[in-house]
């Protein structure tokens, strides 16, 4: 089995030139898968190689947020996983016929996103992301641990009273040593046709848990930036057509490319 441990280092070794984000959030409904496969797709849409994987087991949602209908092809051992606009995919939906559910305990978990890193074929990557699980479960750990060079991000809303559950996501970076690259604000305020804004989360939580765990980890923890509440968004995400790339001049395509070119 040393070559497939062979395999996880090359994305875990400090000087490997893929750079691996996990999408971190303290709860769900936030818009972390959101979030992840637009910024895959606008890495890729920058020419980079990028691999996306689903960790998120019990709530996957990324092959219908990225319009993936194809399974999975086999090669000799290897799992070849689908490309969509330029991201080689992988999902634990792939493989199950139907909306089923997965109803697995922790170990199941984790041999499931063991094997996503050593099983399925990416190639050379330039950014690989992963979108965990809401909050700070057995994949999070499992991920710090079989991935440890990757980086987190953390999605939250605006909402100060999200903010304290944010931070504990960003917080478990001190017991599994990763870096935080960043928080993602998601659903910010919108502005109207009229020209008012509707802030329906609040305003201020994304600058609140940087600050918070800038003093915390005592390194500095940007805010990426934030996507305002955005129909299209939403639309884009029902339809399987990413936002940046189906309308990446709206708001929220906007502001999605512009963290993906501070990540
Ligand atoms: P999570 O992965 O955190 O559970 P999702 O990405 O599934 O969250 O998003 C939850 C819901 O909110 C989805 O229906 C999505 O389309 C919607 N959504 C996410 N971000 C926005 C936004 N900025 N504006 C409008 N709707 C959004």
């Amino acid at each position: 089995r040393g070559g497939e441990s062979g395999r996880i280092n090359r994305f875990a070794q400090p000087d490997s030139l893929t750079r691996v984000y996990a999408v971190a959030s303290g709860k769900g409904g936030v818009g972390k898968s959101t979030v992840t496969v637009n910024l895959a797709c606008a890495l890729a849409a920058e020419g980079l190689k990028v691999g996306l994987i689903d960790a998120d087991i019990h709530g996957f949602s990324v092959p219908g947020l990225m319009g993936i209908t194809d399974k999975p092809t086999r090669l000799d051992e290897m799992i070849l996983p689908p490309v969509a606009h330029g991201v080689k995919t992988i999902s634990i939906g792939m493989f199950l016929d139907g909306n089923q559910a997965v109803a697995w305990r922790g170990p199941m978990l984790h041999r499931a996103v063991e094997q996503f890193l050593t099983d399925v074929h990416f190639g050379d990557l330039d950014v690989l992301l992963l979108d965990l699980p809401p909050g700070t479960g057995d994949i999070a750990i499992s991920v710090a641990q079989l991935l440890p060079g990757s980086e987190l991000l953390v999605v939250t809303t605006p909402q100060a009273a999200a903010s304290t559950i944010a931070e504990r996501a960003g917080g478990l970076s001190t017991q599994t040593e990763q870096k935080v690259t960043g928080v993602v604000e998601n659903m910010g305020p919108m502005t109207l046709p009229d020209g008012t804004t509707l802030d329906l989360f609040g305003t201020g939580g994304g600058q609140i848990v940087a600050d918070r765990l800038t003093e915390q980890l005592e390194i500095s923890v940007p805010l990426l930036g934030s996507v305002p509440l955005d129909t299209r968004l939403r639309q884009a995400g029902d339809d399987g057509a990413p936002v940046v790339l189906s309308a990446p001049d709206s708001p929220s395509g906007f502001a999605l490319r512009e963290i993906a070119s501070r990540m």
